[in-house]
């Protein structure tokens, strides 16, 4: 058998069951045909331990506002361009209501990193309002960046469930290139380990296809989500946002695109190949790169959908990168357009339903703590 069948055939015997370099080989497929064989198996893992369903997870984006200076990020503190929001309560209450509304389960409240008592106890606040809502308890994911471990610990008590923040990439050198100074990984790495020590189902992720990367720092990047024991994982593509230093004169050219999109699936099903029963969401940044970018990610092997639930009257001022799809689009044509592009490929949507993290249960009932 080839290579590449003896490595999907030990991917798909049990988790965890592969070299670095097995690994650099699934990230780096491009031939048709072998793609075709990676993409198939991480599907069948999909299927295998998430079914045939989508988990939804509405998301808002709760502000601009952010204090990091990151080079690749189009609402950087320096990006003078950007017109800077915060939601206030109200409206973070309305697009939770709409995301209950759609029945889609599950929250996800996203910001600009800030840390401070007034932005700590507004995010409590929030919390608390949005679990008392009818429908409710929701599980909610917060994506609110680095934090002092006592902030992750009153959010976890005021009601949220799961904290997704992405390393961005497992190698250091690369990650000193694409942050200014004081931007520290170590410290991002550890906000990991506290709030898994939290209790929160733990999400970190990374983005591919960044300038200077290997396909040895991809493979790394997937032997991280396992030794940090993610439950979950987000990550999409590099897109370059003109007001950026990493942006700036970059061609967003239809080769560039299409081996973006490439790399971003692939590392979706290494991913699965690699770890089997974490959550894994296919994210927006692949939709910019296709129509039906996120549809792909899900043939690659992700469960997870994020769509956007915020007034769209904010959505352009929350443009990470250029070219975010669905600006424009209300939550609720958004919810029809998903249910028939899942149907197209034979997934349903699962309405109303949490779509918890198996891998959480599982190294919770290992470790023999309450989940
Ligand atoms: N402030 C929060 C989350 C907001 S940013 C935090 O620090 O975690 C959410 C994610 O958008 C980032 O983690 C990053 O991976 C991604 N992102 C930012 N700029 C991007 C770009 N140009 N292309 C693709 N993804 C980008």
């Amino acid at each position: 058998m080839s290579a590449l069948g003896d490595i999907i055939e030990a991917a798909l015997a049990k988790p965890r069951n592969l070299s670095a370099r097995q690994i650099e080989t699934l990230v780096a497929v491009e031939y048709p045909a072998e793609i075709r064989a990676v993409r198939e198996a991480a599907y069948a893992l999909k299927v295998r331990h998430c079914g045939k369903t989508v988990s939804m997870r509405g998301l808002v984006e709760q502000g601009n506002v952010c204090a990091k200076d990151c080079l690749y990020c189009g609402i950087r503190k320096s990006n003078a361009a950007v017109r800077r929001y915060s939601l206030p309560y109200e409206e973070v209450l309305r697009a939770a209501e709409e995301a209950a509304r759609l029945d889609y389960g599950s929250i996800v409240l996203q910001s600009g990193e800030i840390e401070s008592e007034e932005h700590t106890r507004f995010v409590e606040k929030c919390l608390r309002g949005m679990q008392a809502l009818p429908g409710g308890p929701f599980g909610i994911t917060l994506s609110l960046g680095e934090q002092e471990d006592g902030v992750y610990r009153r959010w976890k008590a005021a009601g949220a469930s799961r904290y997704l923040l992405r390393i961005e990439t497992s190698n250091r050198e690369l990650y000193a290139a694409m942050h200014p100074e004081g931007h520290s990984w170590e410290r991002r790495r550890r906000c990991l380990d506290v709030l898994r020590a939290c209790g929160y189902q733990t999400g970190t992720g990374v983005m591919s296809g960044l300038p200077g990367q290997t396909a040895r720092d991809l493979a790394a990047d997937v032997e991280f989500f396992a030794e940090c024991d993610a439950d979950m994982i987000g990550m999409g593509p590099f897109i370059p946002h003109g007001e950026t230093p990493m942006g700036a004169g970059a061609a967003v050219t239809p080769e560039f695109k299409a081996r973006q999109l490439r790399t971003g699936l692939n590392m979706i099903s290494a991913t699965r190949l690699f770890l089997h029963d974490v959550n894994i969401a296919a994210t927006t940044a692949l939709q910019t790169l296709a129509p039906d970018g996120r549809e792909q990610g899900v043939l690659a092997g992700a469960n997870v959908m994020m769509p956007n639930v915020t007034d769209v009257k904010w959505r352009k001022d929350y443009a990470l990168y250029e070219g975010k799809p669905c600006t424009d689009e209300n939550a609720a044509m958004c919810r029809g357009c998903l249910e028939r592009r899942l149907a197209a490929i034979g997934e349903t949507v699962n309405y109303g339903k949490r779509g918890d993290s198996a891998h959480f249960f599982a190294r919770c009932a290992a470790a023999g703590t309450r989940a």
